[in-house]
């Protein structure tokens, strides 16, 4: 699938941008965000919980692997995971990710290893840095209807 390029000027952007990714969101997505340490895919995930709704601390969840956040309102909880340790999908599996999507969309740091072995209906988020400045270029690549979505919301 072809990929959509954003250019992220600022911290301010990176939080419009997860806000307004938040209000595509429905239970059962799956978004994967890669891209290297310190390329914001925490700070993205705390844009997009914020859209939500999310009440209360949204952390990287890099001791424990997974942390949800339940929905507070008409649109879908947040299920913040960080795959880094994780070896394969099927981990995913045993962690209930399943039965989390049922109210929630999910947020994955670090899936790229595991992204074709997930769900064939998912964002892929990739974050490109330059270290020295709050300048970011996003790669957005949809897979299964996400394409038809982006281009519906002048994302795509
Ligand atoms: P990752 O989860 O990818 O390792 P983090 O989100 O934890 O990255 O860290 C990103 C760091 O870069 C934060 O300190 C954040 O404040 C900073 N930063 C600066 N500009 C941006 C931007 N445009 N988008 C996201 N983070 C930014
Ligand atoms: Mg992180």
């Amino acid at each position: 699938p072809a990929s959509a390029e954003l250019a992220i000027a600022d911290l301010d952007a990176m939080g419009r941008f997860g806000k307004r990714l938040a209000g595509l969101l429905r239970a059962g997505d799956v978004l994967i965000l890669t891209g290297d340490l310190g390329a914001g895919k925490t700070t993205l995930t705390q844009s997009i919980a914020a859209g939500l709704g999310v009440r209360g601390r949204v952390s990287s969840p890099t001791f424990v692997i997974a942390r949800e956040h339940a929905p507070t309102g008409a649109g879908p909880g947040l299920v913040h995971v960080d795959a880094y340790r994780l070896g394969s999908a099927a981990e995913l599996d045993d962690l209930g990710l399943e039965d989390a999507l049922a109210d929630s969309a999910a947020v994955i740091e670090w899936g790229a290893g595991l992204a074709e072995q997930l769900s064939a209906e998912r964002l892929e988020v990739s974050i490109s840095a330059d270290p020295a400045t709050e300048d970011r270029t996003i790669a957005l690549t949809p897979h299964g209807t996400w394409g038809e979505r982006l281009r519906a919301a002048g994302l795509g």
